[in-house]
């Protein structure tokens, strides 16, 4: 069965009842997160490296340890050209199957892969992707007493199931919206067709005047929106507070 059509109704139910995680960017404002799980892969990864370099396109990868230690030097290119990295876990286990001991190690053992092959303080990367999109109130409870930062998404087209490049890109054009997350997979999964749909997408978007952020960029922008709410003295229910200085806490801490 396609999942694809239900995503949207998931994302408006989710957004609301978890906003601490970062699920898009600012609505009033013309710009898009590409988001790429599941990789680094030698083979799909390297040619949607250059689309990417094409279109001098910025991007957010969210990577599987297990991967970045199979490719350390495709992970550093990808770091080297400017590109913004999460984590997705060491091997893709479902994070409410873990116990919070095995969620600490997966996503630590995760940063010591990529820190090593891209030469980064392991503290630097801590940006999550569950894998599956699967959480709980107590894996985000976790990750944010760990100070990770729990990334979302809001635009899905379900390319893992491979229905085809057309397919998807008009999934994604038929969503997209200012400020949205878009999640693609260049891994196992739907990674055979992840290029084609880059090099069609991102000339559309850039057509529709859309400008292409990392997910830094988003909780950034984040963060500032918060700041100016509160300056004019709007009632924020619950504050996003998206520290994006440098006191991290150690995942063991
Ligand atoms: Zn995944």
């Amino acid at each position: 069965m396609q999942l694809a059509p239900f995503y949207p109704l998931l994302y408006r139910v989710l957004h609301p009842l978890f906003p601490t995680c970062l699920w898009a960017g600012d609505q009033n404002i013309p710009m898009v997160a590409l988001t790429f799980d599941d990789g680094p892969h030698p083979e799909y990864t390297v040619q949607l490296l250059k689309i990417l370099d094409h279109y001098q396109i910025p991007a957010s990868f969210f990577w599987l340890g297990a991967c970045v230690q199979r490719s350390p030097a495709i992970a550093q290119a990808i770091y080297q050209q400017g590109h913004w990295i999460g984590l997705h876990g060491y091997d893709h286990r479902s994070f409410p199957l873990l116990s919070p001991r095995e969620l600490q190690q997966t996503l630590w053992q995760t940063q010591i892969a990529i820190a090593t092959a891209c030469d980064l303080p392991p503290k630097a990367i801590r940006d999550v992707r569950p894998p599956n999109g699967l959480f709980t109130p107590q894996t985000l409870k976790l990750l944010h007493q760990w100070d990770y930062r729990p990334v979302m998404w809001s635009v899905v087209p379900e390319d893992w199931t491979t229905p085809g490049i057309a397919t998807v890109v008009t999934r994604i054009l038929q969503q997209v919206t200012n400020g949205s997350v878009i999640v693609l997979h260049d891994g196992r999964c739907g990674g055979t067709d992840v290029a084609a749909i880059a090099a069609q997408l991102i000339p559309r978007l850039l057509e529709q005047g859309f400008r292409f952020v990392t997910i830094d960029q988003l909780w950034q922008q984040r963060s500032l929106d918060t700041y100016f709410n509160f300056s004019q003295g709007d009632e924020i229910s619950q504050p996003l507070i998206t520290s994006t200085g440098d006191s991290r806490a150690t995942p063991g801490d």
